[in-house]
């Protein structure tokens, strides 16, 4: 008998995956967490029945949910990561020699299990630099501010995740951020809730002088195309050249990857809260 885990993209289409075998299954105070091994993309973790990460394709997300904003930066020291408790966003920042990177994950269960099944991705734990403040981001930003930059790798907007894409959070980020910090945020697919990129575009304009939408391609995320919003008062553009490797990432994708279909473009145009 062939194992399968799919992920329903809407009611009428699913995305597959052949397991050899499930490693973990944990229902946390927060959410319902799988680590399975597939055939194809090593270990997966899935959180409320949606892929967050494999071993095959997660550089592709990290790389882009941090190279992007921390590039942007001229000199990020001082780093703050909200969600991310696998440690990929981490792991990718460390690469930018900064002095510290708090990551701040509301569920332990997540970090736990990635040390457990994803030792590459959480191998940026082992840093002391990294600082792992387990509780709420949206509380963490009220209290907590002199980020150079910031990244919200958060689940989709529903359970605990639901703040971290609301008017009052994207002011605590302002009020978080060094003058002139960047802040970036993956914001789901445009494809098939192009809202959701939209709302958070539309939210974060009000309170930074640029905004800009970026994309990436990411296979085993729903129809493959993923989302990312940054904002700074700064001009949005790639300020430092990379000097580490990368799978995905380099300058041509930093400036293309800011380059929108007619879609994505015309809903954010007629998007109203
Ligand atoms: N790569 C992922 C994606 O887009 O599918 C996101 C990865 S990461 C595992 C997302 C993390 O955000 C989860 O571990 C979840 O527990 C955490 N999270 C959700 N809401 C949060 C909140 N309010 N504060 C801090 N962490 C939160």
């Amino acid at each position: 008998m062939e194992l399968w885990f799919d992920e329903m993209h809407t009611r009428n289409a699913r995305f597959g995956l052949r397991i050899k075998r499930e490693l973990e299954h944990v229902r946390s105070k927060y959410q319902d967490i799988h680590v399975f091994e597939t055939y194809d993309y090593g270990n997966l973790l899935v959180i409320d029945g949606t892929v967050q990460t494999t071993e095959r394709d997660e550089f592709i997300y990290h790389e882009m949910i941090v190279h992007v904003p921390m590039l942007t930066h001229p000199n990020p020291k001082r780093v703050l990561i909200i969600g991310g408790g696998d440690g990929g966003a981490a792991r990718e920042a460390l690469k930018h020699d900064p002095n510290e990177i708090h990551v701040v994950e509301i569920d332990e269960k997540v970090v736990e299990l990635s040390k457990k099944y994803f030792p590459n991705i959480a191998r940026a734990y082992d840093d002391k630099r990294v600082k792992l403040h387990v509780e709420d981001g949206i509380e963490f930003v009220k209290k907590n501010a002199g980020f150079d930059v910031i990244i919200v790798d958060s689940t989709d907007p529903v359970g605990p995740a639901t703040g971290l894409f609301e008017e009052e959070f994207y002011k605590s980020i302002k009020n978080a951020l060094s003058p002139n910090g960047v802040v970036a945020q993956q914001c789901g697919t445009p494809f098939y809730h192009p809202e959701e990129t939209c709302k958070a575009y539309a939210l974060l304009s009000k309170l930074f002088k640029n905004v800009k939408i970026y994309l990436a391609y990411i296979p085993t995320y729903p129809s493959g195309m993923w989302s990312f919003v940054i904002a700074s008062d700064m001009e949005i553009k790639e300020r430092r050249k990379k000097s580490f490797e990368t799978k995905y990432y380099n300058s041509e994708i930093y400036e293309s990857s800011m380059v929108l279909p007619n879609f994505v473009k015309e809903h954010c145009e007629n998007y109203r809260e």
